[in-house]
Order: structure tokens, then sequence, then C-alpha cells
């Protein structure tokens, strides 16, 4: 019987390994023991939820220089400094150079500034390279509007993650309808139409907030609606606030860059 022995024990040693390479093959790339999103079948960031298609930007953005801003923008950032931001020290440390400002964890950077409730934000981005880690560690940052409500930052190029938090998703509800992330280190560029919120005299929900989002020139978000912020692992919930709020840049510790960042007031033609 002896020689029996070292022969089932390398038989479990082998069935061991071929299990961790099956489970790690069918790894998740989200979770299922979150709460469902109201509206949905998908639980808060679903591993199983749809990945979007990848679609392949045309001729857009110019990597060489950042485009223009129309002649009635708030200049957010125009490459220089960060004087127009805030961040935990006081002043907004991300280091600046060669006409961006990158996240170098000395923590979120917020608009000293107020805007609402109805915006049109352009931002330019380009995740780290060579690219490091996987998933939500990729290329990490985000932008929140109201200081609440995150449309996510992520390098998506050829990285999956849970559809609800990659590049452009409102972080946690909605993914975007298709990928058109580019490459690492490469420009990209997010167009936003974000509507705020509003809320009665009660605090009292009248109106949630709709995100409409351009990714490199392609439609990614078509007047979605917002659930309410955007926590991790948690069904967003809206609270009320005023209809003027910060915009804040996430650092989540990935050194993203930003350039050319500005923002104008949507307001109803009759009432300028
Ligand atoms: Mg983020």
């Amino acid at each position: 019987m002896k020689p029996l022995i070292p022969l089932v024990v390398a038989g479990a040693v082998v069935s061991l390994v071929s299990q961790s390479a099956i489970a790690q093959e069918k790894k998740p790339l989200g979770y299922q023991d979150t709460p469902l999103i109201p509206g949905t079948q998908w639980h808060v960031h679903d591993g199983l939820r749809p990945q979007p298609k990848v679609v392949t930007p045309g001729e857009f953005p110019s990597q060489a220089k950042p485009s223009k801003a129309p002649s009635d923008a708030v200049v957010l950032f125009d490459g220089k400094d960060l004087s127009q931001w805030t961040g935990k020290s006081g002043s907004a440390d991300w280091k600046v150079e060669n006409g961006y400002a990158e996240v170098n964890g000395t923590g979120d950077i917020v608009t000293k500034g107020e805007f609402g409730p109805d915006l049109q934000l352009h931002v330019e981005w380009a995740s780290p390279m060579p690219p490091e880690a996987t998933g939500q560690g990729r290329g990490n940052s985000g932008i929140f509007f109201f200081g609440k409500y995150e449309v996510q930052v992520l390098d998506c190029f050829e990285n999956q993650t849970y559809p609800d938090g990659q590049a452009t998703a409102v972080y946690g509800q909605t993914p975007p309808l298709v990928n058109a992330s580019l490459p690492p280190g490469q420009w990209q560029t997010y167009d936003i139409l974000f509507s705020g919120p509003r809320f009665g005299a009660d605090g009292k929900l009248e109106k949630p907030a709709f995100v409409t989002i351009l990714h490199n020139g392609v439609v990614v978000q078509n007047h979605t609606q917002l659930l309410g912020n955007t926590p991790h692992k948690k069904v967003g919930t809206y609270e009320p606030h005023p209809e003027k709020g910060a915009i804040k840049l996430q650092d989540h510790r990935n050194p993203v860059r930003y350039r050319n960042i500005w923002v104008r007031e949507l307001k109803p033609v009759d009432s300028q």
C-alpha cells in the first residue's frame, strides 16, 4: 500500500492547482452580494452584467494639443496652475508640469467655484503608461458633480472591470452604452452634460439628476437618470443640496493626468 500514498497526495495537489486555475479564469469582475440596483436585474458592481461593446473612436481628440474652450466657458484648468481648485491642505497640491496636472496622492481636489444646476463640462485626461494593476486599480480617478455624483475615470482599454465601474459609468449605477476608451497614456475627452437634481423647500426630490456623456466624441450616456449619489457597493440615495455645487476630481492614488478643464452653466435662452 505504501507506494500509493504519494500518488494520492500528488493527485490531490494536481486537483487543487487545477481548481484554483479554473477559479482564476472565472474570477468575477465584480460583486453579487451587493444590493440590487432599482429598476434593473443587476447588483451594484455586478460582475455578471454584460460588458459594453468596444468602439474605436474616430480621429478624436488631438493628442498634440488641447482643444480650445468656448468663449463663455469658465476655464478651471488651462495647464498652468490649479489656482481654481482647493485640496486637503487648503491648496490643490497635485503635480503640475508640461501643461497637465497629475494625481499624486495628496487627496481629491475641488473647484473653488460652484456651478449648477445644469452644466456642460469638458475634461481631458490620460491614464498612466505603462499601465499598472488591473480592474479598478488601473488608472482610477473620477469626476464628482456637486461633490457627490461620480462619473468614473478609469483605464478601460483592454482592462475589464464591473461594467458600472468602468470609464464614463455613473459609478455603481449605469455602465456606458459602449466602451470608447483609448489606450493608456493617450489623451481622452469627456464632454458631459449634467443636469443637477432639484429639491423642494421641504427637501423632497422634485427632479432627479440626469447625465449625457460623449467619450472621445462617442455618446456613452444618453440622458441617464441618476438614482442618487454614487457610493461603493451601495445603492445611491438623494440628500437635498443647493442648486450650485463644486466639481471634485478624485485622487485614487493612480497618477492620472488632467488637462483642459472648462465648464459652462446652461441657462434657458430667455433668462441669459
Ligand atoms: Mg473613481
